[in-house]
């Protein structure tokens, strides 16, 4: 800790003493009078309160003439309503209002309104706006001058958002979202319908002595529903959700976190039973003592904090914390442990059926076309996430308004798809001609080779209009879900891949840079088939590397991290060599061997700058690059039609299989 921290400390702790006493004076001088819940409504509804602030069940009302408080008063409302909303006090007061008009008739207004108050404020419990009313202006300009002056000098060149105080917390009650808004997990929900259970009646489990897991992790890629799952079990159980991400926590003063953690839990415990939502908790919740050069004191209390605050759980308190990550790997084991977050539920990217399901929950309220089929959809879009698949459908939704259709049809889907695989379409972007023919080489090379090794997905596309910070692509996709992908399959993928190189090589006699993405990705597979999928049989069915990411710091100091020699490195290095120069000989082989093909296509590419799967194979059967363009403008002269037409003709065995497959799966 330097010097500056030390003062900083030392001046927010003066600023708490200042506080302190200023709470201690406004409990002497400002006594407030204590009233029964129809006084405390009567007269606010009566006008004679004016100003009203909701902590919760404890309510605080003014008398305020001309900017000075002449009375106070308090009331206790009673804990079994929920306060954490606008709506909620507002209805509460006026079922108030109305049992009191039928005691009393005539004596009171018909309807209250909030709006009808000159202030009203959910008070922060800790925050201490009951006291700001009572201390003299000036007193809170200074505070909030001295607070901005430290956040100055520490922040440097002012970077803004630095609320010390507030929980930063978001709360909903009454959320709408239910388990049938998420599709195609039904596992996860099935999990979490027994949290949703416990939360409805808590008491029923505590009677039993069931322990309920205080803390569920939810594990997945972005874009999977994981928010949307916590909220849904809110919204079923039809408690509050308090949300917050840990990477609000993170703040540059010390201290600061773990208070909001502290105020957050504060907060959740008023309003059980509820749901705290921690999104990305790996920013607060990554292993302590890593990292290099320290200096992680924040982080690490903002957890501690969490972890104190989980241990106090009461066996039957009625919270659940739900917390959201796509790297458990870098969480702190502290975290996992018994009482914390020990139910551990995986969300994965949606297979075909989820894929289908999901595209169905998202159109329900868009028009779609009758021949649109989802089925379809969802088989060529494998490795979507939930998130990506509804943006496909906004993507299709916002074509077809563009192009004044009142219907969605597969069109404006596919070319959803393509966008959001692969970032906006870049026409404007100038391409001189020589680029031109190289980029059409090199994607060529791809394509070709994908369609003589035969176990390479089919190629749907190739094109040589630059998307995202590629000059072209060739998109193969799989006709099947296969996650599971076999040696003689990863050589082909490796020689595909260095298609683009290799055709750059053998034609243009150069070679760019435009191949550095593809290298990589070689590289990555072979490494992993060498050390991971003990794929090699130098060194056998040994796996020598984790799946785990290199995280700051983790592996620094720890230079054996698989534990083999340094032998045993050069040798994964020349096997990892091997690999990909065997792959390279081959492609320089079939590239050679089919050379006309090549040139066939780039010269169609350049030409036509996107091809599909029906040119594709025309090239491959030997048609002319000439024959393939008038085929194309004679056909482009007619709208493009479905595009979906050659993967819905079951043309492999590949369809055939996948569809008993499915009507398996309809028999369960
Ligand atoms: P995560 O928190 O895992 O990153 P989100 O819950 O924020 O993902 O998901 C983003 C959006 O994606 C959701 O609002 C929803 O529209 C959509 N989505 C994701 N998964 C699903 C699903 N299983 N069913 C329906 N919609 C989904
Ligand atoms: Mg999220
Ligand atoms: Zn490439």
């Amino acid at each position: 800790m330097n010097k500056k921290t030390k003062t900083i400390i030392w001046i927010i702790v003066a600023i708490f003493a200042i506080v302190l006493v200023g709470i201690l004076i406004s409990n002497i001088f400002g006594s407030a009078k204590t009233l029964t819940i129809p006084e405390f409504i009567g007269k606010l509804a009566s006008g004679e309160i004016n100003e009203l602030y909701v902590d919760a069940h404890k309510w605080t009302g003014y008398t305020v003439v001309d900017g000075r408080v002449t009375v106070a008063y308090t009331v206790t409302m009673p804990s079994i309503y929920d306060f954490s909303s606008f709506q909620a006090v507002e209805e509460y007061i006026n079922d108030c209002l109305k049992q009191l008009a039928q005691i009393n008739p005539g004596s009171y207004p018909e309807s209250f309104s909030l709006m009808m108050l000159s202030r009203f404020e959910m008070a922060d419990p800790n925050a201490g706006s009951v006291w700001s009313s009572f201390m003299p202006l000036l007193g809170v300009v200074l505070v909030s001058l001295m607070f901005w002056l430290i956040m100055r000098s520490a922040a440097g060149a002012g970077s803004g958002n630095m609320s010390i105080n507030k929980t930063k917390a978001h709360v909903q009650s009454n959320l709408k979202v239910r388990f049938s808004d998420v599709a195609g997990a039904e596992e996860e929900k099935e999990e979490l319908a027994e949290v949703v259970e416990f939360l409805k009646s808590p008491k029923k489990f505590a009677v039993l002595g069931a322990r309920i897991p205080s803390g569920v992790l939810l594990v997945g890629p972005p874009g999977t529903g994981k928010t949307l799952f916590a909220k849904a079990v809110a919204g079923e159980a039809g408690v509050p959700f308090f949300s917050v991400s840990g990477s609000d926590f993170v703040e540059m003063y010390v201290g600061v976190g773990a208070k909001r953690v502290r105020d957050l839990f504060d907060m959740a415990k008023k309003n059980q039973p509820c749901i705290i939502f921690i999104d990305e908790i790996d920013a607060v919740g990554r292993r302590r003592g890593a990292g290099l050069g320290g200096g992680h004191d924040e982080r690490e209390q903002t957890l501690n904090q969490i972890l104190v605050q989980m241990d106090g759980f009461e066996a039957n308190d009625g919270i659940i914390v739900i917390a959201a990550t796509n790297r458990e790997d870098i969480l702190d084991p502290a975290l996992l442990r018994p009482g914390r977050f020990d139910r551990r539920i995986n969300v994965n990217l949606p297979d075909v059926k989820g894929r289908e399901q999901i595209l169905k929950v998202h159109a329900r309220n868009k028009p779609m076309a009758t021949d649109v089929n989802f089925k379809t959809v969802a088989r060529i879009t494998a490795g979507f996430s939930g998130a990506e698949l509804a943006n496909l459908l906004n993507e299709a939704a916002i074509l077809a308004a563009r192009a004044g259709k009142k219907e969605i049809g597969n069109l404006e889907l596919y070319d959803g798809i393509n966008k959001v695989l692969m970032g906006p379409q870049k026409k404007s972007r100038v391409v001189t001609e020589s680029d031109k023919r190289c980029t059409a080489y090199h994607e060529a090379g791809h394509a070709v080779l994908a369609c003589l090794c035969k176990n390479c997905d089919p190629v749907h596309e190739v094109s040589i209009i630059p998307r995202g910070r590629a000059a072209g692509y060739t998109m193969t996709r799989p006709e099947t879900d296969d996650n599971d992908v076999s040696y003689n399959k990863l050589n082909d993928i490796i020689c595909m891949t260095l298609g683009g190189r290799v055709a750059e090589e053998l034609v243009i006699q150069d070679v760019t840079t435009g191949a550095s993405a593809d290298l990589q990705h070689v590289s990555n597979i072979a490494r992993r088939m060498v050390t991971q999928w003990g794929m090699s049989d130098k060194l056998g069915l040994v796996a020598y590397d984790s799946d785990q990411p290199v995280f700051m710091g983790m592996e620094y100091g720890n230079q054996s991290r698989g534990g083999y020699s340094q032998e045993t490195a050069a040798t994964i290095d020349s096997e990892i060599r091997r690999l990909i120069s065997e792959a390279h000989e081959r492609a320089i082989k079939l590239l050679k061997e089919n050379r006309s093909i090549l040139d066939n296509m780039s010269r169609v590419l350049v030409e036509k700058e996107t091809i599909y799967t029906e040119e594709v194979q025309m090239l491959m059967k030997g048609a002319d690059y000439k024959e393939v363009i008038a085929y194309m403008d004679e056909r482009d002269g007619a709208p493009r039609k479905n595009p979906f037409v050659n993967m819905t003709t079951p043309s492999s065995e590949h369809v055939v299989e996948e569809e008993t497959q499915e009507q398996d799966n309809k028999e369960e």
